[in-house]
């Protein structure tokens, strides 16, 4: 970002962030592709998912100080529109999400709303302690899906949030199982906690998973790609629960509704994870999570451009820019 000039405080409740790293997600390349596949302010520095120091606060802010370590919220909401007065503030319609309308993590350093802030203990490597935005998604895809423990759930897509779902979901005491296209995503979801990862090409999966639960079918699927209801409603058993989770711009999907209701199966949209940050924080301080798996590449950003081109070829999984 050489010739950009030094973000400054703009407004009172504001802090300035020297950024450790910060993750390139989904929404990073949708908004690099050509033609774009997302909304973006043009000019805007780009880097949804980050953590950072923090160098300097605003005469306003008395919750943060210099030397504090922090995660921050990307979407931040107006707290003024009809959505968030209703306590609805994941549907704001004001959103100034960094990385997207205002400038993101992708860049030395960074000003950003202190009310957006969470405070992550030095302990938690950086690299680990930039996933907590996606994990933060999972922990609220987790929680709606209320899987217990001896519980058997379906991920199918096992890019980043899916694994996320493998390594939460296997903690929580549930037996996974990943349904992923890519051999290396397979592999990555077989050591991260799904204790079978199948190939939707080669594998019998409605078999498989009726193998793996008694001829039941899964207690929940999630569908972590944003295509696959049909698929989802296909593994889950009477009277369990689908959770979509992905985006896929457009899709549309046929399915057999009537399933839906005779066997009283609930099916719930996940988006954002607001609110439950403090959890996904502490999740990650508490070290039991092994994630570096999923880390395929941690780059300079002067590497950003070859480490998009892996993520587009399907040879990286999560890639990181180290910025310190
Ligand atoms: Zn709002």
């Amino acid at each position: 970002m050489a010739g950009m000039p030094r973000p400054r405080l703009r407004r009172p409740g504001d802090v300035l962030l020297d950024v450790e790293a910060c993750g390139i997600c989904g929404t990073d390349l949708d908004i690099l592709s050509r033609p774009a596949g997302h909304p973006c302010r043009l000019g805007v520095v780009l880097g949804r998912e980050f953590v950072g120091i923090v160098c300097e606060v605003g005469a306003d802010v008395k919750t943060l100080r210099p030397g504090d370590r922090v995660v921050v919220e990307a979407d931040v909401p107006c707290a003024t529109c009809r959505w968030c007065q209703r306590g609805l503030s994941s549907h704001c319609e004001h959103f100034s999400t960094h990385g997207i309308f205002v400038d993101g993590g992708l860049a030395p350093q960074v000003a950003v709303t202190a009310r957006a802030c969470h405070r992550i203990s030095h302990s938690v490597p950086a690299h680990l302690a930039a996933l907590v935005e996606p994990l933060a998604r999972v922990v609220n895809g987790a929680r709606l899906a209320a899987v217990q423990p001896g519980e058997t759930v379906a991920v199918i897509g096992a890019g980043p949030v899916g694994l996320l779902f493998c390594s939460v979901l296997d903690l929580a005491g549930a037996t996974v199982v990943a349904v992923e296209p890519s051999p290396l995503r397979r592999s990555l979801a077989l050591t991260m906690g799904a204790v079978a990862a199948l190939d939707p090409a080669a594998d019998d999966v409605p078999a498989r998973v009726l193998d793996g639960t008694a001829g039941f079918g899964a207690d929940v699927t999630i569908d972590a790609v944003g295509s696959q209801l049909a698929t989802c409603l296909g593994l889950v058993r009477k009277g369990g629960r689908v959770v979509l989770v992905g985006v896929a711009a457009g899709a549309t999907t046929q399915v057999e509704q009537g399933r839906i209701v005779r066997d009283e199966i609930q099916v719930m949209g996940a988006y954002l994870g607001r609110h439950v940050f403090p959890s996904a924080v502490r999740l990650l301080e508490q070290g039991r999570l092994d994630l570096e798996p999923m880390i395929t590449h941690r780059v300079r950003l002067e590497q950003l451009s070859w480490a998009v081109e892996r993520l587009r070829a399907g040879k990286a999984a999560k890639v990181i820019v180290e910025l310190q």
